[in-house]
């Protein structure tokens, strides 16, 4: 569409995960009635990426139009040793992006008030009494407050520098079974003498259908070929499989750092996403975190409570954990995947993964620490830096 007016209560920048996450919430509420602008370059119809978190049962937010896909053990694995986790209460959920936005497109055609635009933005700024956005085709847009997840606009600093979780994925279908159609491959790591750390990820459909992931911690420009290749070698050298078919294909870069991404204070321009902070430095996870995120704003709007920071606040110690482990991986990447491998030999699956969200006590951070027992945390605590 091409919206008439141009001032809204609030305009959406970016209509990703993190703007599709935050309107839902908006429409659950006060704000239901609010003239909403949203603007991305993209008409969200593609299936682009493939989402993962784990909780007791499916967020508000997750898709129901198709049967849900879950799972309910996790293996990592590093050549020598194999460990599998049963979640226990937990699920391990997958969401396809296409359907995710299918849903929420969907929901917004109930709200008239609520205005789509796509077109791409160019400028994202104050002014004293609200913020705008300017957009290539449709021109100049203000409002009360704007909600931003585009990564690179003058708000925001992103380094070519700064350590990267950079993958590649492809689905694919293999002739022969070769998968644990029960248990999620959340890191089988390789024994290569690169100094890197990198690792397989598979999203196991059925016993010859997986979401095949290889990922490394890097801070070079990818080579996609180079990691397509690595694929293929291992779906050949490590499954065993000859022949197979490709069905979808995805790449992402997540950022692994504990600075802030979007560091300028601004009362009416608010980060989201990713930018905002709410992917995990040393993992990546980012989906439930900007679901607590989202409805954190939602809630402050609705109590006109603006802290002075309203990017994800992280506990000092998760950031803390974060900065050893991204030591670790910038100066003894080799060392990770014992680490990892320790974490959940000693440890429940639960108790790991309510570490890994954030949402473990102080006890439970110790109960979990004290069972590593690694000269390289000792390490990286003389030679601490910040990353
Ligand atoms: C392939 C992939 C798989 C992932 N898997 C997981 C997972 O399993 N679990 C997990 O927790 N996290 C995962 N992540 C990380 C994270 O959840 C996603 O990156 C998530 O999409 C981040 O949400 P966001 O809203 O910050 O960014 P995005 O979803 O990327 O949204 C940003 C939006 O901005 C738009 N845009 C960009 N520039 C402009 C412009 N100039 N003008 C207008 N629009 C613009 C884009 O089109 C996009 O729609 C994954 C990431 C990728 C890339």
């Amino acid at each position: 569409m091409n919206p008439r007016q141009t001032t809204y209560d609030f305009i959406i920048s970016g209509f990703g995960c993190a703007g599709m996450s935050l309107v839902y919430y908006l429409v659950q509420g006060k704000f239901k009635n609010h003239k909403i602008l949203i603007v991305d370059s993209a008409a969200k119809k593609a299936n682009d990426r493939t989402w993962c978190y784990w909780a007791e049962k499916p967020l508000s937010i997750h898709p129901t139009g198709h049967a849900i896909i879950s799972w309910q053990n996790i293996s990592l694995s590093n050549g020598h040793s194999r460990v599998v986790k049963s979640l226990e209460n937990l699920r391990y959920f997958h969401i396809k992006s296409s359907d995710f936005y299918r849903e929420i497109l969907a929901l917004l055609k109930n709200f008239p008030n609520i205005h789509l635009l796509q077109d791409s933005i160019l400028e994202c700024a104050e002014t004293e009494v609200g913020a705008y956005v300017k957009t290539e085709k449709n021109g100049i847009f203000h409002a009360e407050k704007v909600f931003n997840s585009i990564p690179n606009l003058s708000t925001n600093r992103f380094t070519d520098s700064m350590l990267k979780q950079v993958f590649v994925g492809w689905k694919i279908k293999t002739q022969a079974p070769c998968f644990d159609a029960n248990t999620v491959v959340l890191m089988d790591f390789l024994q290569g003498t690169q100094e890197q750390t990198d690792f397989f990820y598979i999203l196991p459909y059925s016993d010859c259908e997986a979401l095949v992931e290889y990922t490394l911690f890097s801070d070079q420009k990818p080579d996609l070929i180079g990691m397509e290749r690595n694929i293929d070698q291992f779906i050949k050298n490590n499954l065993g499989q000859e022949a197979y078919e490709i069905t979808f294909r995805e790449q992402g870069s997540i950022p692994m750092s504990t600075r802030e991404l979007s560091p300028d204070r601004y009362t009416h321009i608010i980060p989201l996403g990713t930018l905002a902070g709410c992917s995990k430095p040393s993992t990546g996870f980012t989906f439930y975190t900007i679901q607590k995120h989202c409805q954190w704003i939602v809630t402050c709007l609705e109590q006109k409570n603006f802290p002075r920071q309203m990017t994800w606040k992280r506990k000092a110690k998760y950031l803390f954990y974060d900065n050893i482990l991204l030591n670790i991986a910038r100066k003894w990447p080799k060392k990770l995947p014992a680490i990892f491998m320790n974490l959940f030999q000693t440890n429940s699956g639960p108790e790991v993964l309510k570490f890994l969200n954030e949402e473990s006590s102080f006890f439970e951070d110790i109960k979990i620490l004290s069972r590593l027992k690694f000269p390289v945390f000792i390490q990286s605590l003389l030679r601490y830096e910040k990353h």
